[in-house]
């Protein structure tokens, strides 16, 4: 059994399994920064038995949604999420990839009718060309294609 460092939650979500170091972009995802007011642990370069060393996050209060969990499946493919209530799990389950991501990144394509005056949510075709490779994201409006790091086009992140 591996044991975790930090301390139980009553209600919210725990998030396991992330690669070392990548708790920061995971936060990033989930908005969190010093404007939040959720009680947030985050523990770092945790020994694990399948990983050596990973990440975990938890967030009191609240329980992740699912588009979030699935930009989490793009730079952590093996995350798990726990939803606990009561400091029960209720619900555990392993982020997968989306097949489309509408809303959250912006297009960094400055011409792209996202980035315009229009009405139009932002929309990725998400890319797998092989396992071994990490996905890539299509603009589905001007075909601009991401790959690497997306944590830089969650909306609102202003790089
Ligand atoms: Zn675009």
């Amino acid at each position: 059994m591996e044991e975790l460092r930090i301390s139980p939650i009553r209600n919210g979500t725990v998030i396991d399994h992330i690669p070392q170091g990548q708790s920061i972009d995971v936060l990033r995802i989930l908005g969190i920064d010093e404007s939040t007011r959720d009680t947030v642990s985050v523990a770092m370069n945790v020994p694990s038995e399948e990983m050596e060393k990973k990440d975990i996050v938890k967030v009191e209060g609240r329980e992740i949604e699912e588009d979030e969990a699935a930009i989490i499946a793009l730079i952590a493919p093996d995350v798990t999420v726990n939803m606990i209530r009561d400091y029960d799990v209720v619900e555990k389950y392993e982020v997968s990839m989306p097949d489309e991501i509408v809303g959250i990144l912006d297009c960094p394509n400055p011409n792209c009718i996202t980035n315009t005056d229009e009405p139009v949510e932002t929309r990725f075709d998400v890319v797998v060309p092989s396992e071994s490779e990490s996905a890539e994201l299509q603009c589905h409006y001007c075909e601009t294609v991401v790959k690497g790091d997306v944590t830089d086009l969650l909306r609102g992140s202003g790089s």
